[in-house]
């Protein structure tokens, strides 16, 4: 375990040049508290947890104090918002303060957000409010405890700075972690800017130290262009299958990792709802959930277009064409487990279409479902999770088909909850929950967020004392209006 001034850098990305970033210093906020840190993400970095607790922690992550070895970056980049090309993005209000690698030679970037104003800061202030930290770091953590790819957490630290939102609002910083910060956009930056040399540049530094496998291939750039389609298709498979929305897919919030990233107004579904809009000024509904899928379709597309340069646009187009497929693939299999069943038939499809289907006409909650469902032999369980359903006809219908289905499968019930249990979690972050955590923190009471990111650290156990927790949202927290401000 070390202190925080062992940490060892080797930052990579920065020697990369002023062609991709720029050094900037931290705009430090006023009067620095730690609001809540990550055991689990300090431990990525072999740091103590003990350390969150000493001042200089909180001078780190707000600004106020560097490590020698550090080289605060914005990065460049570009990308596709909603559809329309920006020109020119970048890291607006977050710097790339260095990557460490810590023993097990695993590299990590710290990448601080909310650090004030950059060259690519447009009209921004640089800032991030506290409630947009506060979700920021709760999603990252829990979706990771999910098992759901993510940019990792390591703290939000507090401030007394004042920052304009649609109201007055409080500056935080949230320090994240991931072994690479580079996005789609990186990529159409150096597209569209007619910059050969430097994309290419990029691309080496990507495949070296991110996809080295794609290396000793015949082609190693479509390696990697195929490498991202499968770790994408993987991602947005797991987000259907869990319920996850993004809120805002624009190619400058797509990871070449394939991990959950640059959250927005994101949200998980309380009951379920194919159509369901979580970002507030998203007025078209371009990103629906449902919708996610061909989106993340669309964003590979605009990356295949950036790496034009270097793969021929047939093999871009052939590779294109596995993420649906692929896509369809991880999404069927997770849904089978969510259902308890641990053999593939030709007709799961249909069986999982037609449940979300009458879902969609109750008012069923999305993530108890599939907990209830398991928790009882089935027959049972089905009379439980009845009383939701609008529709009890075709309920009905489905049930005996599911039943039949489930027949067919190995092992007795006490073996089905286990496994049930095991991929359908009994907590996850609503909305509802984080706004509660939210409000005692505004107060000036840090309490409750760290007992919700504790909860969901192990969203598959019951845990004693939580259950509330677990419960489906009251009436005040099923229509919470999440804008992109943040
Ligand atoms: P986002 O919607 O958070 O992904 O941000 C899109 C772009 O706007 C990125 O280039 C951000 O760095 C930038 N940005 C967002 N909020 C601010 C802010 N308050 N100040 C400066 N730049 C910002
Ligand atoms: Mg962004």
């Amino acid at each position: 375990m070390k202190a925080l001034d062992e940490l060892t850098f080797d930052n990579r990305f920065a020697r990369l040049g002023d062609a991709f970033s720029t050094s900037v210093l931290p705009e430090p906020i006023a009067e620095p508290r730690l609001v809540v840190a990550s055991d689990a993400a300090m431990a990525l970095l072999d740091l103590d947890p003990t350390e969150a607790h000493s001042p200089v922690f909180a001078e780190l992550f707000s600004g106020h104090k560097l490590w020698a070895e550090a080289e605060p970056r914005a990065m460049v980049y570009s990308g596709h918002q909603f559809g329309s090309y920006n020109p020119r993005l970048g890291d607006g209000r977050g710097l790339l303060l260095g990557e460490v690698r810590n023993d097990a030679g695993e590299y990590w970037d710290l990448h601080l957000k909310g650090a004030g104003q950059t060259p690519y800061s447009r009209m921004g202030d640089g800032r991030a409010v506290l409630r947009s930290s506060i979700r920021e770091f709760l999603a990252s953590e829990a979706l990771h405890a999910l098992g759901i790819a993510s940019n990792r957490a390591l703290c939000v630290i507090g401030s007394n700075t004042p920052v304009w939102r649609e109201t007055q609002e409080h500056a935080a910083m949230l320090l994240r972690l991931a072994p690479s910060h580079v996005r789609f956009g990186h990529f159409e930056y150096f597209y569209y800017t007619r910059q050969p040399e430097q994309q290419k540049i990029l691309a080496e530094h990507v495949l070296n130290h991110h996809f080295p496998e794609c290396r000793d291939q015949p082609e190693p750039y479509l390696a990697m262009f195929r490498s991202i389609v499968e770790r994408n298709a993987e991602l947005i498979a797991h987000w259907q299958a869990y319920g996850f929305c993004h809120g805002v897919m624009n190619t400058d919030n797509m990871s070449i990792l394939g991990i959950t990233f640059d959250f927005g107004p994101f949200a998980f579904l309380d009951d379920f709802d194919a159509r369901f809009v979580c970002n507030h000024s998203d007025d078209q509904g371009r990103y629906s959930y449902s919708n996610q899928v061909p989106i993340a379709h669309w964003n590979l597309s605009a990356l295949a277009q950036a790496l034009t340069p270097f793969i021929s646009v047939e093999a871009l187009r052939e590779t294109l064409a596995l993420f649906l497929p692929l896509y369809e693939a991880h999404y069927l299999d997770l849904m089978r487990r969510r259902l308890g069943l641990t053999h593939a038939e030709d007709a799961d499809k249909a069986l999982i279409e037609g449940l979300l289907q009458v879902m969609q006409q109750g008012a069923v909650d999305y993530t108890l479902f599939f907990r209830k469902l398991g928790d009882q032999p089935a027959e049972a369980a089905l009379r439980v999770v009845r009383d939701d359903f609008v529709d009890l006809a075709s309920f009905d219908r489905w049930s005996e088909d599911y039943l039949a289905r489930i027949a067919r499968e190995p092992g007795n019930s006490e073996k089905r909850r286990a496994r049930m249990h095991a991929v359908n979690p009994l907590y996850i972050l609503r909305n509802y929950l984080a706004q509660r955590a939210i409000e005692a923190a505004e107060a000036g009471d840090y309490s409750e967020v760290r007992r919700l990111h504790q909860v969901l650290c192990t969203p598959f156990d019951e845990q004693p004392g939580m259950e509330a927790y677990a419960e489906r949202p009251p009436e005040w927290g099923k229509h919470l209006e999440i804008s992109c401000s943040s």
